[in-house]
């Protein structure tokens, strides 16, 4: 059979869609090659907003339009709210049922079980799914709905899969899952104990000891998760990156109340003052949501002036959409209208902008670590045309350079033009 997997969504998705197509591989099925019709495409679909439903929406009818005869099958977040998960249609084949209710097997349905995943398809970095599920049920989220409880596996099953990672050449690894600071609540293990074991994996060939060079990093963590004593690992470590993704979601108190939030801007505020003590060059991304019930133009001022005076690197800004069975629905609360939800989203966008730019010209001149990736582009820069190449530093900054096959997946010391 050959097969293709779309994915839609966050790194936890990608993370998920590697580890069904390398079983698939090893059962002897061929992924498609560029612009092959394949028998069977898998979408792994995102419900993070709407729009990420429309995509998916979108997702569906491209690939049925480009692989005319193929079994399509919807995995992932939003086909769980469906609750519709295997969309096949009335004319399958028998070999194809056969096909399907195997993918169907293999496919994650039952929300208190951990389904271990990592990506491998990129040669430097690897998505470890370290935890699934979230027990928070801010009012806004379906995610919960989509991916049950919180729940993760035994540290010693996550560094053996770091440990494989590695061996097998990945030089980053990233820490991913829905909310991953609540790691250990299945396990009686806590996220620092997790950190603590991933920063020290080795391994012995023959007598040889094997320290390998690698880097970690944190995707995101809730910021009452991020504890000091967390922050204070990750700067005196041998291997996390000085890179953080804390989501803030709305810098008004009233409205962190309203959206059910475990924190307030205030904590928020001392976790970013902790790590810039302790890293001054640490990278600091944000999500931020906007338009969300009840933000009024004076909770906007508020959250737009809080935010504009934290010394974070970048925003993730998300525009609030309605979504069912949420209980934001039920609340009787103020609602902002879409042109203005889309005009915070877009003033957003640019303080993030500014905020990247600021962030880049502070480290023009430093010494970093790039770790090289394999992608080549054609770049044209006053009237030559060469190829380049991008890695990321410890603190991810990109960085390009000349293109050079043998420095892909390696760590180059670097001045930051
Ligand atoms: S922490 Fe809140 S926003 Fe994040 S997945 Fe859980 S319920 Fe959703």
């Amino acid at each position: 059979m050959i097969f293709k997997i779309i994915t839609l969504g966050c790194k936890l998705n990608f993370a998920e869609s590697s580890a069904l197509g390398k079983v698939l591989s090893d059962k002897g099925h061929r992924r498609a090659k560029n612009g092959e019709i394949a028998d069977v495409v898998i979408v792994n679909t995102c419900t993070v907003t709407d729009t990420a439903d429309k995509k998916d929406r979108q997702a569906i009818h491209r690939i049925k339009r480009e692989n005319p005869g193929a079994q399509i099958i919807m995995t992932g977040c939003y086909a769980a709210l469906l609750k519709d998960k295997v969309h096949a249609n009335e004319t399958l084949t028998a070999p194809h049922q056969a096909i399907l209710q195997e993918i169907d097997k293999l496919i994650p349905k039952n929300r208190e079980k951990f389904y271990h995943a990592y990506s491998r398809d990129d040669r430097t970095r690897c998505f470890l799914k370290v935890q699934d599920g979230c027990n928070y049920f801010c009012t806004y989220c379906t995610i919960p709905m989509a991916r049950g409880r919180s729940r993760n596996p035994h540290i010693c099953e996550l560094t053996d899969q770091a440990q494989k990672a590695l061996q097998e050449g990945a030089k980053e690894i990233v820490l991913t899952g829905v909310n991953i600071g609540d790691f250990g609540r299945s396990t009686g293990e806590t996220f620092l104990d997790l950190l603590r074991a991933l920063d020290t994996i080795c391994w012995y060939e023959g007598a040889q000891l094997v320290q390998p060079d690698y880097r970690i990093r944190i995707s995101s963590c809730e910021p009452n998760l991020l504890s000091d004593e967390i922050i204070d690992f990750v700067a005196h470590s041998h291997h996390f990156a000085p890179h953080f993704h804390i989501p803030l979601q709305s810098g008004s108190n009233e409205v962190l109340k309203i959206m059910h939030r475990r924190y307030t801007r205030e904590l928020f505020q001392e976790r970013v003052e902790h790590i810039k003590r302790v890293m001054p060059h640490a990278f600091i991304g944000v999500d931020c949501m906007v338009g969300v019930r009840g933000e009024t133009q004076e909770d906007w001022d508020d959250y737009y002036h809080f935010i504009a005076s934290l010394p974070v690197s970048q925003l993730h800004v998300f525009t609030y959409s309605e979504r069912a069975h949420t209980r934001m629905l039920d609340m009787d609360l103020y609602v902002v209208p879409l042109a203005e939800r889309e005009r915070r989203s877009q003033v957003l966008h640019a303080l993030s902008e500014q905020k990247l730019q600021q962030f880049y010209r502070e480290h023009q001149g430093e010494t970093a670590t790039v770790l090289w990736e394999s992608k080549k582009v054609r770049s044209t820069e006053n009237g030559t045309t060469r190829d380049i190449m991008y890695g990321f530093t410890e603190n991810y900054i990109k960085v390009s350079g000349p293109y050079d096959k043998f420095k892909i997946n390696h760590f180059e010391s670097v001045t930051i033009a």
